[in-house]
């Protein structure tokens, strides 16, 4: 059904395999990273459209920002990015090629999770230029 198999290499795990082979299982787990990925699409939008309102006049041009202006511009910025990263780094998106519906291996040193397919991609890529 449900697989995670850890790669040991000289002593330490170096990989992790999450493999679900069950369809329901599969399908259950692919919903589930849909359901956060709108959900902080519609936050990392709300941000978005709020920072756009302080930086710009309605017409596009860029407006003079107050101080408490510029500090809420950066701190919307900051929420962004957090989303942004914090779902580029998390387990239900493949960063390479953003695979929302693959089994995931956790590359230790990279400290990101890939596609296996991506990630067998990588290490033969970091193999060959070592
Ligand atoms: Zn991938």
């Amino acid at each position: 059904m449900c697989r995670t198999k850890l790669i040991e290499a000289k002593g330490l795990y170096k990989e992790k395999e999450v493999i679900v082979k069950n369809v329901y299982l599969r399908n259950l787990r692919n919903n589930l990273r849909k359901a956060i990925l709108l959900a902080g699409d519609s936050q990392f939008l709300e941000a978005t459209q709020e920072d756009r309102a302080i930086m710009f006049w309605p017409n596009g041009d860029p407006r003079p920002m107050s101080v408490q202006e510029k500090a809420q511009s950066e701190y919307l910025q900051s929420v962004k990015d957090k989303l942004y990263f914090g779902f580029n780094n998390s387990i239900c998106i493949c960063p390479v090629c953003g695979a929302m519906d693959k089994d995931m291996s956790f590359d230790y040193s990279g400290k990101k999770w890939f596609c296996i397919d991506c990630h067998k991609k990588r290490k033969a890529f970091h193999h060959n230029y070592k």
